[in-house]
C-alpha cells in the first residue's frame, strides 16, 4: 500500500524535473552499495559520495546505505525512485479482492477427526461407497486424498480423505486453512479419549465449527449419552443438551445415520455461507503430493478460489509448473476444476508439500522467479529458525503489541494430574496485558503433532517430566519451535509469571549437554547396578546432573556415582563412545532407558 502511494507520488513529481537531464527510473532495494547506486543513476561515483557527505554521511563507494538515505540522494539528482523489495516478485500473484456480485456458493470442505479406532476411516469409506456415483470402470474410485459427494437434498460436500490431526495442523501451519467443518468422530462404546480432546483443541485453535458424529451406535454396549456428557467437560455442548454443536448418531458399519450426518453438514455449510469466485485465476492448497514413477511429481490440489484449467501456469510453494492434465476423484481426466473441487495436477517441476498454496500466474518466467525467491527465503528462514519463537520473545512481543494479549502454550506432562495442575495454574496467571492460553494439554512424550500445533499458533511447548521424541525434536529445531522442560511446577509458573510481568530476575537455567542410551545393565559387587551405555548426543560428564528417561518420561533425577570408560573413572565421555554409568542412590535402570545429562547455570534474563 505504502509502496504504491510512494510510486504514485514519484510519478506525479517526475513531470517537474528539468528538461535537458535524462531522468532515470532507479530501482531501489532495501539496501544498496554506494557505487551501485551511482551506476543505477548513471552519475559519477565521486559526485554521489560528495552528495552523501553534504548530507552528513561519511561513506566510501563500497559501503552499503539504507533505502531512505538513498532515496534522498536519488531525488537530489533529480531521478525517479522505484522501491523494490525481494518479495515484490510475489506481487504478480492476483490478490484482488473479489467483488461481492462475482461470488457463487461453494461446497464445504470437511475433515474427519477423532481418536484412533473410533472409525474415521470406516466413516469416510462408508460415505464414499454410499454416495459416490460408480464410475464407468466398474465403480472403482481412485484415492486422491479427497472426494466429493452429493447428498439426497442436492448439496455437494467435499471430504478430505486424509484423517489424522497432523495433516490438519501441518496444513494450517503452512498457511492453508482448507477445512470449513470438522466432523468429530467419537465411538459410542469408548466415549471421549485423549485424541478426541486433541481434535477438539485443533478445531478450536483453527476456529472451525464442529459436528459430533457418535459412531458405532450399532454396538450393544453403545452409550451415546456418556459421549454427550463427556464432551461437556471440554466445552463442547451438543444440541441434545441444548448446546449449539450438532450431534448425529451413526454407524459406519450398518450405514445408520449417514444421511442425517450429511444433512447436518449441509446445514452447517449453509450457515457459513461459503462462497468463491469461479471466474478468476485459480488459488488452491496441496492436500497430498508424491513423486509418481510413471507420471512424475503429482499433487492433489483443492481449488479454493477461481478455476484451475489445463494449460495454466502456476507456482506452488517452492515449485512451479504448467498443468499438463487434471484428474478428478473418479479417476477421470477433466479440463478444469472450480472452487472446492479436489483434482490431481500433473505437470509440476518438483514435488510440493502438503499445505503449500498454489497460485496461477501469467507467465512461466514469473512462476520460475517466485519459486526461486521462495526457495531462497525458506533457506534463510531455516537458518534463522533457532531463534524464532522463544518464550521470552513471544512475551516481549505480547507486551509490545497491544493486540497480542494472549500467550499460547502447549503442555505435555507425565501424568494427567500434573497436566491439570499446570493448566489450572497457567490459567490463573495473566494480568491486563498478557493472558496465558493453553492450546492443548496431554499426557506422554512431546510428538510431531504437538510441535505442528505449536508452530501453527506460534506457541512454545512445555514438557513437564516428559521429553520430545526424536522426530519432534528435529521438527522443532527446523521450525524454530521452543520446547521447554520442567520438573517443578513452581519453576514453570514463576518463569511464565515473571516474564509476563516483566520482572525477570536472575534465573537458574538448565543446559542440556548430552544423551546416553543404556545398552546393557550389569551387577557389580560393591557398586550395585551399572549401566553399559552409548553416548548418543553431546557428552556425558561426571559432575553433571542426570535424569533417567523411560519412553521419554522422566522417572528419576539425581547425580552420578560413577562414570567409567573401560576400567578407568573419567570426567567426560564424548558422543559415539561407550561408557559405564551408575546413579547415586538409585538402581532401577533397564536397557533402552535413556540418560539425560544436564548442567545448571545462573543467568540474568532480559526481555528482548
Ligand atoms: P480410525 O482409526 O478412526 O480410522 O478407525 P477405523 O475406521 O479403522 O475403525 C476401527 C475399528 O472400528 C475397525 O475395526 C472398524 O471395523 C470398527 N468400526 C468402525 N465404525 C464402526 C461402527 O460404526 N460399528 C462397529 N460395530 N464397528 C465399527
Amino acid at each position: 500500500m505504502k509502496r504504491k502511494q510512494e510510486r504514485a507520488r514519484q510519478k506525479a513529481m517526475g513531470g517537474s524535473v528539468e528538461r535537458e537531464k535524462v531522468v532515470r527510473d532507479v530501482q531501489l532495494p532495501e539496501a544498496i552499495v554506494v557505487a551501485e547506486l551511482a551506476n543505477r543513476m548513471a552519475e559519477r561515483v565521486g559526485d554521489v559520495v560528495k552528495a552523501l557527505m553534504n548530507n552528513g554521511m561519511m561513506v566510501t563507494q563500497n559501503q552499503t546505505i539504507d533505502a531512505d538515505t538513498a532515496e534522498l540522494i536519488i531525488e537530489e539528482f533529480g531521478h525517479k525512485v522505484t522501491r523494490v523489495s525481494d518479495s515484490d516478485v510475489e506481487q504478480v500473484i492476483d490478490s484482488v479482492e473479489d467483488n461481492e456480485d462475482d461470488l457463487k456458493s461453494r461446497a464445504p470442505v470437511v475433515t474427519i477427526m477423532g481418536h484412533v479406532d473410533h472409525g474415521k476411516t470406516s466413516l469416510l469409506d462408508a460415505i464414499r461407497n454410499a454416495k459416490v456415483v460408480a464410475g464407468e470402470a466398474g465403480g472403482i474410485t481412485q484415492h486422491i486424498g479427497a472426494y466429493q459427494v452429493n447428498t439426497d437434498s442436492g448439496s455437494t460436500l467435499t471430504f478430505l480423505d486424509t484423517p489424522g490431526h497432523a495433516a490438519f495442523t501441518s496444513m494450517r501451519s503452512r498457511g492453508a486453512q482448507v477445512t470449513d467443518i470438522v466432523v468429530l468422530v467419537v465411538a459410542a462404546d469408548d466415549a471421549v479419549m485423549p485424541q478426541t480432546v486433541e481434535a477438539i483443541n485443533h478445531a478450536k485453535a483453527a476456529e472451525v465449527p464442529m459436528i459430533v458424529a457418535i459412531n458405532k451406535i450399532d454396538k450393544p454396549e453403545a452409550n451415546p449419552t456418556k459421549v454427550r456428557t463427556d464432551l461437556l467437560q471440554h466445552e463442547v455442548i451438543v444440541e441434545q443438551l441444548s448446546g449449539e454443536v450438532q450431534d448425529v448418531e451413526v454407524s459406519a458399519i450398518s450405514g445408520q445415520g449417514l444421511d442425517e450426518l450429511l444433512e447436518a453438514i449441509s446445514l452447517q455449510a449453509e450457515i457459513l455461507e461459503l462462497k468463491a469466485n469461479p471466474d478468476r485465476a485459480a488459488a488452491g492448497a496441496v492436500i497430498e503430493a508424491q513423486l509418481d514413477v510413471g507420471r512424475g511429481p503429482v499433487a492433489t490440489v483443492l481449488v479454493q478460489n477461481g478455476t484451475l484449467k489445463q494449460g495454466d501456469i502456476f507456482v506452488v510453494g517452492e515449485q512451479w509448473g504448467k498443468v499438463r492434465a487434471l484428474v478428478n476423484d473418479q479417476g477421470d481426466r477433466v479440463k478444469e476444476a472450480g472452487p472446492s473441487v479436489p483434482v490431481e495436477v500433473l505437470g509440476l517441476n518438483g514435488t510440493p508439500e502438503a499445505g503449500d498454496v498454489l497460485n496461477v500466474v501469467d507467465t512461466e518466467a514469473q512462476a520460475r522467479e517466485i519459486a526461486s525467491y521462495r526457495e531462497k527465503a525458506a533457506k534463510d528462514k531455516r537458518a534463522a529458525a533457532g531463534a524464532a519463537t522463544t518464550l521470552d520473545q513471544l512475551l516481549a512481543k505480547a507486551k509490545e503489541d497491544e493486540n497480542v494479549s494472549e500467550l499460547p502454550i502447549l503442555v505435555k506432562a507425565d501424568v494427567q494430574g500434573s497436566a491439570e495442575a499446570i493448566v489450572q495454574a497457567m490459567e490463573k496467571i495473566g494480568n491486563d496485558e498478557v493472558r496465558v492460553r493453553v492450546l492443548h494439554s496431554g499426557v506422554g512424550a512431546i510428538t510431531e503433532t504437538d510441535v505442528g500445533l505449536a508452530e501453527a499458533s506460534g506457541a512454545p511447548v512445555i514438557g513437564f517430566n516428559v521429553r520430545a521424541n526424536a522426530s519432534a525434536r528435529n521438527t522443532a529445531n527446523q521450525k524454530g519451535v521452543e520446547i521447554r522442560y520442567y520438573s517443578v511446577i513452581y519453576d514453570l509458573v514463576d518463569d511464565v509469571k515473571a516474564a509476563a510481568s516483566g520482572l525477570l530476575s536472575a534465573e537458574i537455567r538448565e543446559n542440556f549437554i548430552g544423551y546416553a542410551e543404556i545398552k546393557e545393565v550389569f551387577k557389580v559387587t560393591g557398586v550395585g547396578k551399572v549401566a553399559g551405555c552409548l553416548v548418543t548426543e553431546g557428552v556425558a560428564r561426571r559432575s553433571a546432573g542426570v535424569r533417567l528417561l523411560r519412553d521419554n518420561v522422566v522417572i528419576h533425577e539425581g547425580t552420578l556415582k560413577t562414570l567409567k570408560r573401560f576400567k578407568d573413572e573419567v570426567a567426560e565421555v564424548q558422543s559415539g563412545q561407550e561408557c559405564g554409568m551408575a546413579f547415586e542412590n538409585y538402581d532401577d535402570i533397564r536397557p533402552q532407558d535413556v540418560i539425560e545429562i544436564f548442567e545448571r547455570e545462573e543467568v540474568t534474563r532480559t526481555l528482548s
